[in-house]
């Protein structure tokens, strides 16, 4: 195993990963709320920790990954009220447009992904216990409530002062203007479990405290102690589900269980789209087929956003999007070229893409050693291009280029980079000069009878006319510089 290091919340350090504690690493990631398509800044936590888990398998971890669907939540019956339909059939045609999107990202399908539906008697079961141990009680609404007060280590991730809370939670009993919180004891404690309100319409379960439905922070505890067990390796998410959400996790977890519930935390900061905090108001709000609809391939947008590391506020522009574009061209175009040294055909290269460790690193220990320092994405690509660079132009052997494509292929696979997905530039409008098309010709010939020296020169002269090759499993393609 190669250890990986990675910033923890609680403690605020930087720490290496251990071994995971039951063989294999266990994971969870708070899923997205299935109300409607999900938007860049989401997609950019999921791909970020798809980084992760993608680097966990690379490095030996082993990771179990689980992440959650929020089924039920006031916008999911919102919206199915609204929209006429059932709850269930609603948020089933909002799981499978976040499915196709993650697809498009080419994001791994985690190992588990519970829905908060479909576990409500855990959920119940949990509340249950907290109700008996004194962690929780029937407030005046019918609801149950957690007792924060509690629970003395409130407050441990998030770094929340507990004697604000205690002064809140003295104040709430008196004088200060809470009249709407009269339902519950202090103004800090949450809902376990809703009971149930008219404008929950048909949606409810029976409990031991009446028609309701779950708090949306207990999901996440019932279903990580279901599929993870206590203890488990890493938590993570947005960093704004620091607070309360994963506070309450915690709280809800370790009052129920008496043990430690995980042990690392990861939060992953949210971006600026142009230098803004995303609003539909200002116009800067994308999801991935509003980008899409601008021409942008999903493999360009997953690499724009691996140009920031997750805990530095990253600004996504279209023209960040548009140099990610020429970078992916790059990428292709180096690893082709690899390819024909090593004497190998473009549909080879998928079988260099895999978590699998190189017979060595080469030209890219440095790529390797930042991807395991708290998972540095700018670093790791940046080194990428270098190893690439030097490798082409050390113009080695057979052996040597195949060397470079072990490494740069491990790197590939767990930045999650799809190359060569993009439709070829023939595909769409683009004009091809006639001698350029039969310079390729006679390149492709050149390279299939085996003769890669008059393949090179053809290549460069195309180059040097202001066309990239970009040889694919069935063929070639043909691409203007840009
Ligand atoms: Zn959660």
């Amino acid at each position: 195993m190669d250890p990986v290091r990675l910033h923890d919340s609680m403690s605020r350090e930087v720490r290496e990963l251990p071994a995971g504690s039951s063989g294999r690493f266990r994971m969870y990631v708070c899923g997205p709320t299935v109300y409607g398509p999900a938007h860049i800044g989401n997609f950019l936590t999921f791909v970020r920790f798809d980084v992760l888990y993608r680097l966990l398998q690379l490095a030996g971890y082993q990771p179990l990954y689980v992440r959650n669907i929020t089924d039920v939540d006031d916008k999911t019956i919102k919206g199915a009220i609204s929209g006429g339909q059932p709850l269930e059939e609603f948020t089933r045609k909002w799981t499978e447009r976040f499915h196709e999107d993650c697809r498009a990202l080419n994001l791994l399908e985690p190992d588990v992904e519970p829905r908060a539906t479909g576990h409500i008697g855990e959920q119940i079961r949990m509340v249950e216990a907290l109700v008996e141990k004194d962690h929780a009680y029937v407030g005046g609404d019918g609801s149950v409530y957690y007792r924060v007060q509690s629970f003395a280590d409130y407050g441990k991730l998030s770094h929340f002062d507990p004697e604000a809370l205690r002064q809140q939670a003295t104040n709430s009993a008196g004088t200060v203007n809470l009249s709407d919180e009269y339902e519950r004891d202090s103004v800090a404690d949450f809902a376990l479990w809703k009971a149930r309100k008219e404008s929950d319409g048909p949606v409810f379960w029976e409990s031991p405290w009446g028609p309701g439905r779950p708090g949306w922070h207990l999901e996440c505890s019932a279903m990580s102690l279901k599929y993870l067990g206590s203890g488990f390796d890493l938590h993570g998410g947005g960093e704004d589900l620091c607070f309360p959400h994963h506070e309450n996790e915690i709280a809800q977890s370790e009052a129920a269980t008496g043990e430690a519930f995980a042990r690392h935390w990861m939060h992953s900061v949210h971006l600026l789209v142009e230098g803004k905090k995303m609003s539909k108001s200002l116009g800067n709000f994308y999801t991935l087929a509003d980008l899409v609809g601008k021409d942008f391939h999903p493999a360009e947008i997953r690499l724009a956003m691996l140009g920031g590391h997750y805990r530095q506020q990253f600004n996504f522009t279209l023209a960040g999007l548009e140099s990610s574009r020429s970078g992916l061209g790059k990428l292709e175009s180096a690893v082709a070229s690899l390819l024909d040294t090593a004497g190998l055909e473009p549909s080879d290269w998928s079988g260099f893409v895999g978590p699998r460790l190189p017979r060595e690193w080469g030209g890219f220990k440095n790529a390797w050693a930042a991807f395991r320092n708290d998972l540095n994405t700018p670093a790791v690509l940046g080194a990428l291009f270098n190893g690439l660079k030097k490798a082409r132009s050390s113009a080695g052997d057979a052996e040597s280029a195949r060397l470079s494509l072990e490494a740069a292929g491990a790197l590939v696979f767990a930045l999650g980079l799809e190359l060569f997905a993009r439709p070829r530039p023939e595909d769409q409008a683009v004009e091809i000069p006639g001698e350029i098309t039969r310079l390729a010709e006679l390149r492709w010939t050149a390279k299939k009878d085996r003769d890669f020296a008059e393949a090179d020169r053809l290549r460069d002269e195309l180059a040097g006319k202001g066309w990239l090759v970009l040889d694919r499993p069935d063929g070639y393609g043909l691409q203007p510089k840009s």
